[in-house]
C-alpha cells in the first residue's frame, strides 16, 4: 500500500518497482516505480514497461524467491556471469556465490525475507567459468499487494574495475602517505560545498597533534602563531577566490614550540567554476627558515662589514680576477669599482712587487688557504700606496675552492714614517747624509768585500778648519748652511760607490771600497780642493779649509781602528797647519798611542795625588809689585818626571778628566792664597778653566762651594778662559759667564789674540781683562807688525775697561815696549818662572820689586 494521495479518503493500491540508476557503470541511485495497480489494465503495461527498463540496464539484475531460487535473469546478468537466463533461472542463488560468500549471501536473504530494508554491500561472485568477480549488490523485497514478502530483487553491478583503480588508488595514498611522511609533507584536503576538511597523519604531525584527532578549521587556526593570524586568514578568502596560494607562518604547538610551516595550495573548480575543493601541502620548514634567516643575518653582516669597512676589500674569482670590490678599496686604489671589477690586482701593483706578490700567490694551496704581505701599488695619478694585504681563499662545506677574499690595509702612513725612521736612523738630519751607525755598516761591508777580492778600503777623516768661528761670527743657520755645503761638495769629488758620512758636527768621514794609498790620497786631494772654492753663505763669500786624514785597510782593520788611525791622522793635519791631508802612518800611531797611556796614567795620576800647582807672579808694570799670581798645573809622573801641561791637558780635555783635576787645581789654588794672604794680603789668584769644565754642569755651584769652603774673598779670585769658551754656544756661556760673574769673581781672557775673538765680540760678555798671548810679545821690538797689534789691542781694552797682561815677557826690550805702550801688567820668566808653592812662599817673603820705568 501506497502512500495516501492527497484524498485521505481514497485508498489506492500501489506496485512499487525499485531498479539501479547507472551512471557511467556506476549505480548512482536506485529509480523507484510506482504503479497504481488499483486499475488492472494500466498496471499490465506498467509491467512490460517496467521490463523493459530491467531488460535494457547494463547492470545484472536478477530475481529470486524468498528461498533463494532464480526466477529472472536479464541480458546483462548473461554477460556478467556467463550463464544464460535457461541455465540460471531455476537454480539457487548460491550458483553464482563464492564459497565463501554463500553464507552471507543466505543471511542477506534472511534479513531481507524478514522484512528487512534493502541491502548493498560490495561482495564477490562466481562466473560460470569459475573466474571470480567483484560486484555491488543491491538486495531489495520483492512484495505481493497486500505487502507479503514474494521475492527479492538483486542488482550486481561489476565493480572489478574500480576495485582495481582503488586498490591503486588505496597503494598510492599509502604511498603518498608513507612520502609524506618522509617528506614531512602533510596534505589537507577542503570541500569547499560541504564544508569537510581533512588532513593527512603527516598534516597531523607536523602540527604535533594526535593524527586520530578530526582535522577541523577552528583546530587549524588555533594554532597559527598571533602574528601570522591575520595573513593566514586572509588567503583562506583568497582561496576560495580561485587563488592558488604559498604561504611561510608560524604555529605554535600544543608544547608551545614554534614552528615555520609552508602551505602551498591550489583550489580545485566545479563545472560551473567555482571552488570546490582546496588541496594543499603543508611543510615543516622550521630549519630551513631558520637556516635561511641565520644565513640571511650573515649575509647582511657580511654585507654590512664588506660595504661599510674602513679597509679596502675585494672578491676575486679563482683566476684573480675582481668581481667585487668595496668602497674603501676603490678610495683606497684611487679608482672606481668599474675600474676595478674584471681585472687583476697586479694591474695596479706597483711593478716591484708583482714578481713576489705573484709569488706568495701561487704558494696559496691545500694547507695555505690564506697569505699577507706587503706591497705598494700605483694610483692613477702616479702616487704610490702601502697597503698590508690579506688574501684568503674561501671554499664551500665540502672543501672545494670558491673565491678569493682581499683585505687590504692603508698602511702608506705607516710605511712613510717607518721609512723617515729608517732614513732618520740612519741618515744625519742636516745634510742627508748617512751618519755614523750607516758608516759603520758600511764599513763592515766594505771590509768584508775587499777580503774577498783582496783589495783594501780607504777611509777619509774630514774636519773642517776653524767651523766654529763661522758659527758663531755668521750665526747657527750660516753654519748649518756651510756643513751642508761642505757635504755637496765632498759628495760631489768621491766616486760613485763610495760613502761620505756626517761623523758629527764638522766631521765628515769618506769610505772609498777597492783601492790603495795613492787612490785614496788623490780622492782627499780632490775633496781638498772642492772644498777650497769658497762658499756662498748669507751672500757672502765664506772661504773653508778642513783637515784630512787617512787610512787604508790591512788585514786587521776593523771599522774601529780605521776610523781611530784616520782621525789620529786628521789630528796631524790639523797639528801641521791644517787645510791639508795626512795619512796614518808609524808616527802618527806612535804619538795616538802615546795619547792612549798618557789618558789611562792620567787616571792613575788623579787617583794617586801626582799633581802639584807651581806659581808665576803677576808683575804691575806701573808699580814693580807682585799684584797676583798664576796657578799653573804640574804633573809628577812617577816615570816622566814633571809633565808639562801642554802634554796632557788636552787629553784630559778630551777625555772630560779635566773636570775632576780643575776642581782640584781650584781648591788647592784658594787654600794656598788664603795661605798667602796672611802675610800678604792684596795678592790675587788666577786659575786656568778651560771650555770642558766651563760645559760640565754645576761648574758656578762648584766654584761658589770652593769660595765658602776656603774663604778667599770673591774679588782676589780670576778665572781664566780661552777665546775658544766664546766660539762655543754663545747663549750658554753669556749665562754661565753672568752666573760666574755674580759670585763677584774676575774673569780674564787667556791667551788673547790666536783665537777669533774681537775686542767687540767681548763686549757680548762681562770679562774684566785680556792676557795677551805671548807669540805676539815674542815678536815686540822685532816684528813691527806684532808691536802695531799689540799697541791697538792696549788701547782698544783701554777703551773698553779691560785690564791687560802682557804674557812671556823674556827680555828686558819687550818690557820697555810693554811700558811704552802702558800696558798695566806682564808676567813672563824675565819677571819670574813659574815655581813651586815653597818657592813662591819665600819669593813673597823676600817682598820682591821689580824695576821698571
Ligand atoms: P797659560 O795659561 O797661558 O799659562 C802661561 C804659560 O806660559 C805657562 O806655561 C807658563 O809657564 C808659560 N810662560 C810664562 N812666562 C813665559 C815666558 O817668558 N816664556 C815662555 N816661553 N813661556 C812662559 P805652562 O805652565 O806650561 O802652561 C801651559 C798652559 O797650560 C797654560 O797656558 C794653560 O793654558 C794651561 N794650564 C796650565 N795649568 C792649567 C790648569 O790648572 N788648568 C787648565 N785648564 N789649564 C792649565
Ligand atoms: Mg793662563
Ligand atoms: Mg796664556
Amino acid at each position: 500500500t501506497g502512500p495516501a494521495s492527497a484524498d485521505p479518503s481514497v485508498i489506492s493500491t500501489m506496485l512499487t518497482s525499485y531498479f539501479p540508476v547507472p551512471l557511467d557503470e556506476e549505480i548512482i541511485g536506485i529509480g523507484v516505480v510506482v504503479v497504481d495497480i488499483t486499475e488492472r489494465k494500466a498496471g499490465e503495461a506498467a509491467r512490460q514497461q517496467l521490463a523493459a527498463i530491467v531488460d535494457g540496464s547494463g547492470d545484472a539484475i536478477f530475481g529470486t524467491t524468498t528461498s533463494g531460487i532464480i526466477t529472472s535473469w536479464n541480458g546483462a546478468a548473461e554477460r556478467l556471469f556467463g550463464w544464460t537466463a535457461q541455465e540460471a533461472i531455476g537454480q539457487p542463488a548460491s550458483l553464482i556465490a563464492t564459497a565463501d560468500t554463500v553464507g552471507v549471501q543466505q543471511e542477506m536473504r534472511g534479513r531481507l525475507n524478514a522484512g528487512g530494508a534493502h541491502e548493498r554491500h560490495e561482495t564477490t561472485r562466481r562466473r560460470k567459468d569459475g573466474s571470480v568477480v567483484d560486484v555491488l549488490v543491491i538486495a531489495s523485497t520483492a512484495t505481493d499487494e497486500t505487502g507479503k514478502v514474494v521475492g527479492l530483487s538483486v542488482i550486481a553491478h561489476d565493480i572489478t574495475q574500480r576495485r582495481a583503480e582503488q586498490q591503486a588508488l588505496e597503494t598510492s595514498q599509502r604511498r603518498l602517505a608513507a612520502a609524506q611522511s618522509n617528506a614531512h609533507l602533510g596534505s589537507f584536503e577542503f570541500d569547499v560545498l560541504t564544508g569537510e576538511l581533512t588532513w593527512s597523519a603527516e598534516y597531523s604531525r607536523i602540527l604535533g597533534l594526535d593524527p586520530s584527532l578530526p582535522a577541523s578549521y577552528e583546530l587549524f587556526t588555533s594554532m597559527v602563531h598571533p602574528d601570522d593570524a591575520a595573513m593566514v586568514a586572509g588567503v583562506r578568502t583568497d582561496a576560495n577566490r580561485r587563488v592558488a596560494f604559498d604561504l611561510d607562518f608560524r604555529i605554535i604547538r600544543t608544547d608551545s614550540q614554534v614552528r615555520w610551516v609552508r602551505t602551498q595550495s591550489v583550489p580545485e573548480f566545479g563545472e560551473n567554476g567555482a571552488v570546490v575543493k582546496v588541496v594543499g601541502t603543508m611543510m615543516d620548514e622550521t630549519r630551513r627558515v631558520e637556516a635561511d634567516r641565520e644565513q640571511r643575518v650573515a649575509e647582511s653582516r657580511f654585507e654590512i662589514a664588506f660595504e661599510q669597512a674602513a679597509i679596502g676589500a675585494a672578491i676575486a674569482d679563482l683566476d684573480g680576477i675582481a668581481t667585487r670590490v668595496n668602497p674603501s678599496l676603490c678610495s683606497f686604489l684611487g679608482r672606481s669599482a668599474d675600474e676595478l671589477v674584471g681585472h687583476r690586482s697586479a694591474e695596479f701593483t706597483h711593478p716591484d712587487d708583482v714578481a713576489f706578490s705573484h709569488a706568495a700567490f701561487m704558494r696559496m694551496g691545500p694547507g695555505h688557504d690564506s697569505y699577507a704581505d706587503q706591497r705598494r701599488y700605483v694610483r692613477p695619478d702616479g702616487s704610490i700606496v702601502w697597503a698590508l694585504c690579506n688574501i684568503a681563499l674561501v671554499r664551500d662545506e665540502m672543501g672545494a675552492p670558491q673565491y678569493f677574499f682581499t683585505q687590504l690595509q692603508d698602511i702608506t702612513v705607516r710605511k712613510v714614517v717607518e721609512e723617515e725612521l729608517v732614513q732618520q736612523a740612519l741618515h744625519d738630519s742636516l745634510t742627508g747624509l748617512p751618519n755614523r751607525a750607516l758608516l759603520t755598516d758600511r764599513l763592515i761591508h766594505g771590509l768584508a768585500g775587499s777580503r774577498r777580492r783582496g783589495t783594501q778600503v780607504g777611509v777619509i777623516f774630514l774636519d773642517v778648519d776653524h767651523f766654529k768661528v763661522v758659527n758663531d761670527s755668521l750665526g747657527h743657520t750660516s753654519g748649518d748652511d756651510l756643513l751642508r755645503q761642505a757635504a755637496e761638495r765632498i759628495a760631489g769629488a768621491i766616486r760613485p760607490g763610495d760613502t761620505v758620512a756626517r761623523f758629527g758636527g764638522d766631521e765628515f768621514v769618506v769610505v772609498c771600497d777597492d783601492v790603495n794609498l795613492a787612490d785614496t790620497t788623490q780622492i782627499a786631494a780632490r775633496v781638498l780642493e772642492a772644498l777650497s772654492q769658497p762658499c756662498v753663505i748669507g751672500g757672502q763669500d765664506v772661504h773653508v779649509t778642513a783637515s784630512l786624514g787617512i787610512a787604508i785597510s790591512d788585514e786587521h782593520a776593523t771599522p774601529e781602528s780605521l776610523l781611530r788611525d784616520s782621525d789620529a791622522a786628521m789630528y796631524r793635519a790639523k797639528e801641521r797647519g791644517r787645510g791639508r791631508v795626512e795619512v796614518f802612518d808609524e808616527a802618527v800611531r806612535l804619538k795616538a798611542e802615546a795619547r792612549l797611556a798618557t789618558e789611562s796614567a792620567l787616571r792613575r795620576g788623579l787617583e794617586r795625588e801626582e799633581f802639584v800647582l807651581h806659581f808665576q807672579p803677576i808683575v804691575d808694570l806701573s808699580s814693580g809689585t807682585m799684584v797676583g799670581t798664576e796657578a799653573l798645573l804640574r804633573w809628577r809622573h812617577p816615570e816622566r818626571g814633571l809633565v808639562s801641561p801642554a802634554d796632557f791637558i788636552p787629553i784630559a780635555e778630551a777625555t772630560g778628566l779635566i773636570v775632576p783635576l780643575g776642581a782640584w787645581v781650584l781648591e788647592a789654588a784658594c787654600r794656598q792664597l788664603i795661605e798667602w794672604q796672611v802675610t800678604a794680603p792684596a795678592l790675587t789668584m788666577a786659575v786656568n778653566v778651560s771650555v770642558r769644565q766651563m760645559l760640565a754642569p754645576g761648574i758656578t755651584r762648584l766654584v761658589e762651594n770652593v769660595l765658602l769652603r776656603t774663604g778667599v774673598r770673591p774679588e782676589d779670585l780670576c778665572l781664566e778662559l780661552t777665546e775658544s769658551v766664546f766660539m762655543e754656544d754663545v747663549e750658554y756661556f753669556e749665562r754661565i759667564l753672568a752666573s760666574l760673574k755674580a759670585l763677584g769673581l774676575r774673569l780674564a781672557i787667556d791667551d788673547f789674540g790666536t783665537g777669533y775673538s774681537s775686542l767687540s765680540y767681548l763686549k757680548r760678555f762681562p770679562v774684566d781683562g785680556v792676557k795677551v798671548d805671548r807669540s805676539f810679545i815674542d815678536g815686540l821690538g822685532t816684528e813691527p807688525h806684532d808691536s802695531a797689534l799689540v799697541a791697538a789691542i792696549i788701547a782698544m781694552a783701554a777703551a773698553l775697561g779691560l785690564d791687560v797682561t802682557a804674557e812671556g815677557v823674556e827680555t828686558q826690550q819687550q818690557l820697555a815696549i810693554l811700558e811704552q805702550l802702558h800696558c798695566g801688567r806682564a808676567q813672563g820668566f824675565y819677571l819670574a818662572r813659574p815655581m813651586p808653592a815653597a818657592d813662591m812662599t819665600r819669593f813673597l817673603a823676600a817682598s820682591h820689586r821689580w824695576k821698571v820705568g
